[in-house]
Parts: C-alpha cells; structure tokens; sequence
C-alpha cells in the first residue's frame, strides 16, 4: 500500500464515539485533552515569515491586520483536542519542496464518481468556477466516472446505517484517471466516506504528493441527518463544498493543517466545527498558495467577489470586498 503521499484528514472520528442528535461526536475525557495552545501575535507572525522584501502589494496581501482571527482554543469536541498538530509554517512548507503547477502540470481537474443527483449535478459548474477563481488555475470537469457494481467494496455505518465507501478505494481509481497535464484530480462523490477501519466517517481526504483527493456531499445535506431543510439549503451545500474543496486541493499543494489562525485549511472534527471555517485561507496558507502558484492578489480578489455575488455567497463577498479596500488602502 502506497504510504509516500501522507494523507491528511479533514476529519476523523474516534472508536469511541457516540451519536448525539444524529451527529458523530467524540467522547472526550477532560484530561485527556491534547494540550493546544493558540499561537501568540508573534508565533503567527513568525509561521508568515518576513515580508520585507516583497513588493507593498504582497507585504499588504500577507498583513493579518484585523480581517484574520487567531487559532481559538479548542472545544473538547473539536479537531485539535484530539488531534496533535504543529502546524506548518511557510519556512517549513518551502523547505519540503511542495508539489507545484509547471509547464506540463497546471490544469485541475474535477470529477463526480458514481451516481450523483440533479441537485449535486448542478453544482459541478459552480464548483469549477470557484475552484477556477480561487486557485487561479484553469480548471475542468471530467465526465462522469461510472462505478461499476462491487468496483468499490461498500460497507454500513453502525451509526448511520447508511453505505460509505473507503476514500482509499475511490483515490486509487482516480490515480488512474489523472490526466497528463493535470496538477490534480478530486473526486466528488454523494457516497459517505470512511477513512480506515478505526474512522467512522470522513468529509474528505486528499495526498499531499500524489495528485488526487475526493470529497463527499453526503453529510452536507440536512436531509442526511433528517433534519428540517432550510429554504437556502443549495446555498448551504454549495458553501460547505467550496469550503472542503478548497481544503482538500489545499492538501494537494503540499499544505499541512493549519493551526495559526482561523483558516480553510484548519482540521474539522464535526460539521459544526466545519461550518464555522472560513472560505478564506489566513495569510501563512495565502502565502504557501502565491509560492506555488504566483497569482496577481487583486485580481484574485477580484474575482472571487464576482463570483461569490453571483453564488449568493454573501458572506465571502462582502469579507473579500473588505480585504480589498485593505489592499487598495495606501499604507506602505
Ligand atoms: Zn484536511
Ligand atoms: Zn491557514
């Protein structure tokens, strides 16, 4: 079994997990709490690294100034106080020489695995747009790939008694799917995921090296949980997609977790812990991402409001269009 590409797990859960209110969440003794402790000013300027040397744009672009919040403390239920993570900073993240786009590979791809509904169907095309604006990188829809019957052994969540499918399974049909000049594939899929006989489920997983990720929509349905559907529910699903897509396609650039503010890239340990994520990624993450990539920030930014308005993502517009008076402002 493949073990170089070191996955990264959007979330986990633990054996000894219960069900409460239709939600997996760990039973968490108190003492035994992972020791988190949030990064101070210095610490979080310090994963960013110096900026002196890059033109005012950048020095603005990677200034936390009040539009980024510091790492929390986290509940019991949440990712790092089960989870023992360091963090990366951008020093580090250079230092192990990260995949990056190139002549031959700058295209990501998306690709739905299996069955999809209408509903999900028609979120592919926003998904590519938004994976197009916020990686700057041209993106592409496969066709469908079919799953034939028993490709992908299915078992029965205990909890949920619903089928999932073990994200290892569908990354290794996608390994050979990746086209030549793809920087990466994710596959989207409506199936639950687990992440190994100890996980009860997953939202996503994705490599750090080996170009391919899948997420699932299941559990960003209310009707999954037979809860009441709100009237935006397509807005909720969407912004919850955007959201573990760009976590997961940030995995594939190299980036660890991030544990210095409040980011896309944080560990999830729930989905309430996952909603209260940003879409942004905090300035370490936004600078690993320009490293590798080398986009024009304003025009990023700009972009991106675009898109949020015509998404309905109110939320992201009205933040990136703050950020962009911030970039804007004559400070340097
Ligand atoms: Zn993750
Ligand atoms: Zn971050």
């Amino acid at each position: 079994m493949r073990r170089n590409g070191i996955v990264l797990l959007l979330l986990i859960a633990i054996p000894t997990a219960v069900w409460l209110r239709g939600r997996l969440l760990p039973v968490v003794e108190d003492d035994s709490l992972l020791n988190f402790v949030p990064p101070s000013a210095d610490v979080r300027n310090a994963a960013i690294d110096e900026t002196s040397q890059l033109t005012p744009e950048l020095q603005r672009y990677f200034d936390p100034g009040d539009d980024f919040l510091p790492m929390a403390k986290p509940g019991p239920n949440d990712w790092l106080a089960n989870n023992h993570e360091g963090g990366q900073t951008f020093k580090e993240f250079r230092q192990a020489e990260p995949n990056r786009p190139d002549q031959q590979r700058q295209v990501i791809y998306l690709v739905a695995i299996g069955e999809i509904s209408e509903r999900q169907s028609a979120q592919l095309e926003p998904l590519r747009e938004f994976t197009e604006a916020y990686f700057t990188l041209e993106t592409k829809l496969l066709p469908l790939l079919p799953l034939a019957e028993g490709a992908v052994p299915v078992r029965v969540n205990q909890n949920t008694q619903k089928p999932q499918m073990l994200a290892a399974d569908l990354m290794r049909l996608l390994e050979k799917q990746l086209p030549d000049d793809a920087y990466c594939l994710l596959g989207i899929t409506l199936s639950d995921l687990y992440s190994g006989s100890h996980s009860n489920w997953v939202f996503g997983q994705a490599t750090l090296r080996t170009r391919v990720g899948v997420f699932s929509f299941a559990r960003f349905d209310p009707a999954f949980f037979n809860d009441p559907i709100p009237a935006d529910v397509d807005t909720l699903i969407l912004r919850r997609s955007c959201r573990t897509l760009a976590h997961e396609i940030s995995h594939m650039f190299g980036m660890h977790h991030c544990t210095f503010f409040t980011c896309v890239v944080n560990g999830s340990n729930n989905l309430a812990e996952s909603d209260s994520r940003p879409m942004h990624a905090c300035p370490v993450c936004l600078r690993k991402l320009h490293a590798s990539i080398g986009f024009n920030p304003r025009e990023r930014e700009e972009r991106l409001v675009g898109l949020y308005r015509q998404l309905r993502l109110d939320e992201e517009a009205v933040w990136v269009e703050r950020r962009l008076e911030r970039l804007k402002a004559v400070r340097l």
